[in-house]
């Protein structure tokens, strides 16, 4: 293959354009995207090498190196993975194949500022070395190819990039940054080192660089031949939880989410019995744009006795449960485990299980410290003793499972439709606007501890915003006989409490579907006049009945009014008018 010049996609051109006209908020992560691409790359050899071992060649020992030279104002990034044949090189650096980035791209706004703010929350891969360079070579060889089929990529990040053949014997990928002229705070041992433990340090491969030591007569430090280690090269996951700190956890969620926010909890744990794995889970503080696409794959990665296997293993969590992002790594499943065979594997159903209750855990404990205790006074007079330290992290914690559900309540409430097993726990996690509360706040529980004497339902109901079902005629007899009434205004709702029937034993009830049946709770003279009221309007009823035909299925007298004349109502098993208009409105 001789020289070729080739153009990069459309959006990839877009894209390049953004990351080098932006400000960019955060331009040190490009060494993060490297870094962890030359460790994907070792991993899929590893893959790969199960079957194969030939792929190792003569170097199994694999590493990850970053050089700099002063002179030429140039960083390298080499690592002796699974490389990239000239095939590989045109299609992986010149398009977009993730979803992930094509969905960013969806969004951009145009708007420099707040663009620069989404790639930093997306990060966008190999093409951030363009943040801090104007010319990136990438030099390549696929493991198991002969050192005749190298490859040669060099791009300025603009619209173009050139290709050719070269000879590298050395199996894996070397990539050169040429920096441009306000990036040369990069060419220093402290600051590339720095960088690769603050955003490095977690990749289960020994990143190297190479000494330096000081030079007395030179007075300068300068660069020896050895290499050492500058990370702690082994998996986060697999150490044991008084060693990682805060800090540690959260880069690592950044390193496998794409999300620059940090994460709103996380759980690690070592679980032992029938099935053994280890499992890192966290919850995001934000949804994620493709919330909503059902399609859209879970965020967990699978490893199986430290070997990445595969990313977004959807087997291991439920679909309500997508935008839980962790690691899980199993000690029980064969290393050559398909796609297909998770989706039969027992233990996977386990994990699965597991993983499952474990993030409902979590909510459980976000949603109980939601509201900070405050110090109360004990029936004795002695006020409770709450050291400062006990009430700053409780003030911590305060407020997360509000936020939580502002951005993922409406998937959740898929599970009680999904995951019949665990409906209770899910139904405990629901928040609701009522008619005593505007914010999203009322749980289940709450409101039954609120019911009148003599209730007998949970009343609810459903609207397109929780001020058309505030003002809803419906409610107008509730609102008289002090009766909450939950307000529930999300797309999911209707169908969703369409799986739950009951809360602990009390059913809940449409307050818009049937004969209202307020049973105990309408006093006999009311009864009595409703039933006067059907005698004397009978003639009324009969005209209304006779003009509405084929309209309406019945006219009757109510007690559900007081102020409204008419109001129209559902039958008890119809649809509701919610998911009638919903259902008309998707073309069914
Ligand atoms: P992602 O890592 O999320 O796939 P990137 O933009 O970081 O996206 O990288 C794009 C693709 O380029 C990778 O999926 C991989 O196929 C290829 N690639 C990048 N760096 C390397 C490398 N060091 N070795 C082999 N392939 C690489
Ligand atoms: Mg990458």
């Amino acid at each position: 293959m001789s020289k070729q010049t080739l153009s990069f996609q459309a959006e990839v051109a877009q894209l390049l354009h953004l990351v080098t006209h932006s400000l960019y908020s955060n331009p040190e992560i490009f060494l993060r995207e490297l870094v962890s691409n030359a460790s994907d790359a070792c991993d899929k050899l590893r893959f790969e090498g199960l079957n194969n071992a030939a792929l190792f060649e003569d170097a199994p020992n694999l590493d990850v190196r970053v050089a700099f030279d002063k002179e030429a104002k140039t960083i390298t990034i080499t690592d002796n993975g699974i490389g990239m044949s000239q095939a590989e090189a045109v299609e992986h650096l010149g398009t977009i194949a993730k979803s992930g980035t094509k969905d960013f791209m969806s969004h951009l706004s145009g708007d420099q500022k707040k663009d620069a703010q989404l790639i930093g929350q997306f990060g966008v891969g190999f093409y951030s070395g363009f943040i801090v360079a104007d010319k990136i070579t990438v030099e390549s060889r696929r493991a198991g190819l002969p050192a005749a089929e190298g490859v040669r990529w060099t791009s300025g990040g603009t619209g173009e990039f050139e290709v050719e053949a070269i000879e590298r014997a050395a199996r894996g990928t070397t990539i050169t940054l040429h920096l441009r002229d306000d990036a040369h705070e990069y060419l220093s041992h402290w600051k590339l080192k720095s960088l690769i433990t603050k955003y490095s340090d977690h990749i289960s491969l020994p990143i190297l660089m190479q000494k330096e030591e000081w030079d007395a007569e030179k007075s300068e430090y300068v660069q020896q031949a050895e290499w050492e280690a500058v990370n702690s090269a082994n998996a986060l996951w697999a150490r044991s939880k008084k060693e990682i700190s805060d800090e540690q956890y959260a880069e690592f969620y950044k390193n496998i989410s794409y999300d620059q926010a940090a994460p709103l909890a996380w759980s690690h744990n070592r679980v032992e019995g029938a099935t053994e794995y280890t499992q890192l889970l966290y919850i995001p503080a934000k949804a994620p744009m493709d919330l909503w696409n059902r399609d859209r794959k879970a965020g967990i990665k699978l490893y199986v006795r430290r070997v990445f296997i595969m990313d977004e293993a959807e087997a291991l969590m439920p679909s309500y449960l997508r935008w839980v992002k962790g690691v899980v790594d199993s000690a029980d499943l064969p290393l050559n485990v398909s796609r297909e065979l998770l989706q039969e594997s027992r233990d996977v159903k386990a994990i699965r299980e597991g993983n499952t209750r474990r993030v409902l855990a979590m909510l459980e404990d976000l949603a109980k410290k939601d509201v900070a205790p405050k110090a109360e006074e004990g029936a004795d007079g002695v006020t409770d003793v709450v050291t400062a330290e006990d009430k700053a992290a409780a003030e911590k914690e305060a407020g997360k499972y509000s936020a939580f559900y502002a951005e993922f309540g409406a998937v959740l409430k898929e599970g009680l439709g999904e995951d019949f097993a665990n409906r209770e726990k899910i139904a405990k996690l629901l928040r609701f606007a009522s008619t005593t509360s505007d914010a999203v706040s009322v749980s289940l529980a709450d409101y039954k501890a609120r019911m009148k004497e003599g209730q007998a339902a949970i009343y609810y109901i459903t609207a397109d915003s929780i001020a058309a079902a505030k003002n809803s005629p419906q409610l107008e007899v509730f609102k008289k006989k002090g009766i909450e009434v939950l307000l529930m205004a999300d797309r999911v709702d209707e169908w969703a409490v369409s799986h739950l029937h009951e809360f602990e034993g009390t059913p809940l009830q449409s307050v818009a579907k049937g004969a209202v049946d307020l049973g105990s709770l309408q006093d006999e003279a009311e009864k009595k006049a409703a039933e006067a009221a059907a005698e004397t309007f009978k003639p009324v009823l009969d005209r209304l009945k006779e003009a509405l035909k084929g309209k309406a299925q019945d006219v009757r007298v109510t007690t559900r009014l007081v102020d409204s004349a008419a109001c129209l109502v559902v039958g008890e098993g119809d649809l509701s008018n919610q998911l009638a208009r919903m259902l008309k409105a998707a073309g069914q």
